[in-house]
């Protein structure tokens, strides 16, 4: 099941999509009685503390109810505004934390524990959006095509084995970073989040829709050029792994996003390096969940 949201006539809402068309989770629930639900996170919330709640609407006839199709709303990122940082993974996948290793981003190469990091989201940009950056800020900016994991059940200290049990769904997440603030900083906060540097969506797929541990195909085009080409197999750290280790002593509440870490192949790579431009359309493509394409929008 894939969820979105979306405004339609500026209303937001919280809807179902399927090929192609969104029914609103409102209807669904209204029919049945049951509690209106506003936004994603009360979605997510509702579904931690009512075990029945996806049987229910999995079930629903949606035939029944009025749909839009894609093309009459207006999709927004699926949490547009996470209730706090997105956590990040640096230096998931070897091939990447190789390519790296030549640059001043990172120099100590393959991680031995996990490398995290923080990003915000103020609004999360949706599928379609501007990537909007100004020249006098940075000239270095990159793609990193990213699996992110929404967290579904409030957890601390959660044990590998238990991990999925705490996961609500996948969507991809691009993050885009600034490599010149990145190295000029010594650290990655100001780099990685620019307005509109987190670009997520364009739907979340419950997780029951995907096999675990995750083995799902991730590619990054830009302008129809194959960039980032990899398997979430190729993780350094699995989910199990990385959901275990991130919540020792850190509570995970409903909502929280993790995104996993990007390939390789990203433009900082390269030699030269190549980095985004004016106008460039960027899409980051995961299997079993979509393409999430944006516009790159250079601020003179
Ligand atoms: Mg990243």
């Amino acid at each position: 099941m894939n969820f979105v949201t979306c405004s339609y006539k500026n209303e937001e809402f919280v809807g179902i999509e399927n090929s192609g068309y969104i029914t609103a989770v409102n209807d669904i629930l209204a029919a049945a009685e049951e509690k209106n639900i506003c936004s994603m996170l009360e979605l997510i919330d509702a579904f931690s503390l009512d075990s029945g709640l996806y049987t229910r609407l999995e079930r629903t006839d949606l035939s029944r109810f009025n749909s839009l199709s894609l093309r009459e709303v207006q999709l927004k990122a699926p949490i547009p505004y996470p209730r706090r940082n997105i956590f990040c993974l640096g230096k998931n996948y070897a091939a990447h934390a190789n390519e790296v290793q030549a640059t001043k981003l990172s120099g100590s190469g393959i991680p031995t524990s996990p490398v995290y990091f923080t990003k915000t989201a103020m609004p999360a940009l949706e599928h379609g959006g501007e990537i909007r950056y100004y020249a006098s800020a940075t000239q270095q900016v990159d793609y990193e095509a990213e699996l992110a994991v929404i967290i579904g059940k409030q957890g601390i200290n959660i044990k590998p084995e238990d991990a999925e049990e705490y996961i609500f769904g996948y969507t991809i997440l691009n993050d885009v970073s600034a490599r010149d603030l990145q190295v000029k900083h010594e650290q990655w906060f100001k780099g990685k989040n620019l307005d509109t540097f987190c670009p997520m969506g364009p739907v979340i797929v419950y997780k029951n829709d995907i096999p675990f541990p995750v083995k799902l195909d991730i590619t990054c085009h830009v302008n129809g050029i194959l960039r980032q080409n990899d398997n979430t197999k190729s993780f350094i750290f699995d989910l199990p792994y990385i959901i275990s280790d991130l919540s020792k002593g850190l509570t995970l509440y409903p909502g929280d996003i993790i995104s996993t870490g990007t390939p390789a192949g990203v433009g900082a790579g390269a030699k030269p390096p190549r980095f985004l431009n004016d106008g460039d359309k960027v899409e980051c493509t995961i299997e079993k969940i979509g393409t999430l394409t944006n516009i790159v929008k250079v601020i003179y």
